[in-house]
């Protein structure tokens, strides 16, 4: 049986699938979905206590990285985010042939602040992505951090809020105060639906009506809004998010045992240093068992897999220990 633990999703499945079974035979096939998301808002505005008018669902957040960059910025104009992250904020970028610029981190992969405020002072770009918890590390961002990047900065913050479920600490209020910050958000994580592509983003209700004029109409499928919809009103992520961060503990304490280093995460994942990449790759690709690898300058030695069911960790923590343990 594979095991996947490459792509950061929930391992648990949190749809009624009895429920949803007997609704979609019902389900009206031949008509658009709603344009307005009306239901489907709702429910993210009860989990958010945020307004309708503030939020915009996307086809997974991906979409909404799009979004904002066709939105807010030109060909030619600087983007900037910090490195290593998520790979979409550059790789959009550079597609729609906007000039990205990524701040290097720290010795220890962390944002390098100083530089990183330094940096939207020297380009002044027109948006400024932040990840937090930031995908691959696992670092969060202090509040204040993202304050004065939004105080440095008149155009376009986005904090991609893609794992927060897992640190419990939003930066939703900051919307309060500032009007040109988006948050991002999906429901592929802690929610456990990735294969729905939903994600949405917080934001003012300028803003919003602003993106509204670049998203597609119908962009999210009248199933995929259905489905959410209903889970929403079901799902107790707290379960799922408890689960997934005993286990991690438990996968910290023995990745100690067996002296891997890893890096500190506040998220669903964690990113590993071994100490021959090779033999662990190997070991795990003969067990079927999938992890991300990195190709950039500063993760070609770490591994980072998501923390998976209890099953899924043992396996995973037998092969590490087989091949790394007595290294
Ligand atoms: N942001 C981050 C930080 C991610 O890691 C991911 C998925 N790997 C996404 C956004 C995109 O998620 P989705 O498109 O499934 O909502």
């Amino acid at each position: 049986m594979n095991i996947y633990l490459n792509a950061n999703e929930n391992p648990f499945n949190t749809v009624d699938r009895n429920l949803i079974n007997e609704l979609l035979f019902s389900f009206d096939y031949n008509r658009y979905p709603d344009l307005d998301y009306k239901k489907l808002k709702s429910e993210l505005s009860r989990i958010t206590n945020r307004k309708v008018e503030n939020i915009i669902p996307t086809n997974g957040s991906d979409e909404l990285i799009q979004l904002i960059l066709l939105a807010y910025s030109k060909e030619n104009e600087n983007i900037l985010s910090h490195i290593p992250t998520f790979s979409e904020y550059e790789k959009i970028s550079n597609y729609l042939g906007r000039n990205f610029i990524g701040v290097k981190p720290k010795k220890n992969l962390k944002v390098d602040k100083d530089v990183f405020i330094q940096k939207i002072k020297e380009y002044n770009p027109k948006i400024i992505f932040l990840c937090s918890p930031n995908n691959p590390t696992g670092e969060l961002l202090k509040e204040e951090f993202i304050e004065e990047v939004l105080n440095t900065s008149n155009n376009m913050v986005i904090v991609d809020e893609a794992y927060i479920e897992f640190s419990g600490k939003t930066n939703i209020k900051l919307l309060n105060k500032y009007e040109n910050l988006i948050i991002m958000r999906t429901l592929s994580k802690a929610y456990g639906l990735a294969s729905l592509r939903v994600g949405y983003g917080l934001t003012s209700e300028k803003n919003i009506d602003f993106l509204n004029e670049y998203r597609m109409p119908y962009n999210i499928s009248g199933i995929s809004q259905f489905i959410a919809t209903e889970t929403l009103k079901l799902i107790d992520t707290k379960k799922y998010v408890e689960n997934i961060l005993n286990e991690k503990q438990r996968i910290i304490k023995e990745l100690k045992k067996i002296n891997i280093e890893y890096l500190n995460s506040e998220s669903n994942f964690i990113l590993i240093k071994t100490i021959n990449n090779n033999g662990v790759l190997k070991a795990l690709k003969e067990n079927k068992i999938f992890v991300r690898t990195f190709n950039d300058e500063y993760l070609v030695s770490y591994i980072r897999f998501n923390i998976g069911n209890r099953e899924e960790n043992d396996k995973l923590l037998s092969i590490l220990k087989d091949v790394v343990g007595n290294g």
